[in-house]
C-alpha cells in the first residue's frame, strides 16, 4: 500500500483525473519532463502579471504597459532558458527559432491585451497567496495538506471594500473556452475551499481572465460562484483520489484522448499503456 505525503494541489487533482500512470510517473517517479511552448508563454504573461498586481495592491495603480511586456517577454526567455522546451511535431518541422520567435511574439501580445484589457479591471487584495490547509474535513487524512497559490484575490468593486471579494485565475489559452467551462472548473472549486478557510466565508465569486491567443490575441473574461456543494464535490473527487492511489490503482489514461499522445503527453515515448512503435503500414 503506498503511504501518501505531504500536500495535494489542484494540479495534481487535475493530472490524476486525466490520467492515473501520468501522476504515478510525475509524483512517485519524479520524472520531469521538459514543458511545452505553451507553458513559457504562459508563465511569461503570469510574471508580467505579477509584477503589476503586487505593487498593485499599495499603489493602487497599474504599471505602464511596456513595463508589463517587458517582464513578461524576459521571464518567458528566463523559463525557457530554465526549463528546456519540448516540441510537438509541427513545430519540430518549422525549427525551434521560429517556434521560439512566434511564441515569444505571442507572449508580447497577450501581456499587451493583460495591460492593456484585465489588469485596469482588478484591484488586488492578495496576490500569489499560497494557502496550506490540513485534509481533516470528510477524509480523515490529517497528515495530509491541501495546497493552492492563487493567483489573484480582489476587490468585488474595487470603489467599495465592503462588497467582498473574488477570487481571480488567469489563463492562456489557444481557443476560446465553452461558455459554460467556468462552472465544473474543478481548480476554482478546490480554491474557494481554501479561500473559505482563510476568510471564512465563500468570494463573491470566481472568475476566469482567460486571454485568447489567436494571431490578435482578445479578452475572454467569464465569472460564477462557489458554494458548499461545489467543495463537497472536490472533497469527495479528493477521496477517490487518495484510495486509489493507496491501493496503488492508477488508470492509463484512454489512448483515444486527444492529451494521450505523443504531442501532448511528456511521457509517451516509455508509457507501457501505448504503442511506441509505428504501425507497419499494409495494403488494403
Ligand atoms: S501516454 Fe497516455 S496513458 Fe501514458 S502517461 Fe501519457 S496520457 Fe497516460
Amino acid at each position: 500500500m503506498m503511504e501518501l505525503k505531504g500536500h495535494i494541489s489542484p494540479s495534481q487533482l487535475h493530472t490524476f483525473t486525466e490520467c492515473g500512470l501520468r501522476w504515478y510517473f510525475r509524483y512517485v517517479d519524479g520524472k520531469i519532463v521538459p514543458p511545452a511552448m505553451a507553458m513559457h508563454r504562459g508563465k511569461g504573461v503570469h510574471a508580467g502579471a505579477e509584477l503589476n498586481f503586487t505593487q498593485k495592491i499599495e499603489s493602487r495603480t497599474d504599471l505602464p504597459v511596456t513595463d508589463i511586456v517587458d517582464c513578461a517577454a524576459a521571464s518567458f526567455e528566463d523559463s525557457l532558458a530554465k526549463g528546456g522546451i519540448r516540441l510537438n511535431a509541427v513545430e519540430e518541422t518549422e525549427g525551434l527559432d521560429k517556434v521560439k520567435g512566434k511564441s515569444l511574439d505571442e507572449t508580447v501580445k497577450c501581456a499587451r491585451v493583460f495591460g492593456e484589457s484585465v489588469a485596469p479591471l482588478v484591484q488586488p487584495t492578495m496576490v500569489e497567496k499560497r494557502i496550506v490547509v490540513p485534509l481533516e474535513r470528510g477524509i480523515d487524512r490529517p497528515h495530509l495538506e491541501l495546497l493552492g497559490i492563487m493567483d489573484v484575490v480582489a476587490m468585488a468593486d474595487p470603489s467599495d471594500a465592503t462588497r467582498g471579494e473574488r477570487v481571480r485565475d488567469l489563463k492562456i489559452r489557444s481557443k476560446t473556452p465553452p461558455k459554460d467551462a467556468i462552472e465544473t472548473d474543478s481548480q476554482l472549486s478546490f480554491y474557494a475551499l481554501l479561500y473559505k478557510q482563510l476568510r471564512g466565508t465563500f468570494p463573491v465569486d470566481v472568475t476566469l481572465d482567460t486571454i485568447v491567443c489567436t494571431k490578435e490575441p482578445k479578452y475572454a473574461p467569464s465569472s460564477s460562484t462557489r458554494d458548499e456543494e461545489d467543495v463537497r464535490v472536490v472533497l469527495y473527487r479528493l477521496s477517490r483520489m487518495i484510495n486509489a492511489i493507496e491501493k496503488d490503482v492508477f488508470v492509463p489514461a484512454d489512448p483515444g484522448w486527444w492529451g494521450c499522445s505523443r504531442d501532448w503527453c511528456g511521457f509517451y515515448n516509455e508509457c507501457p499503456a501505448v504503442r511506441n512503435r509505428g504501425r507497419v503500414i499494409v495494403g488494403v
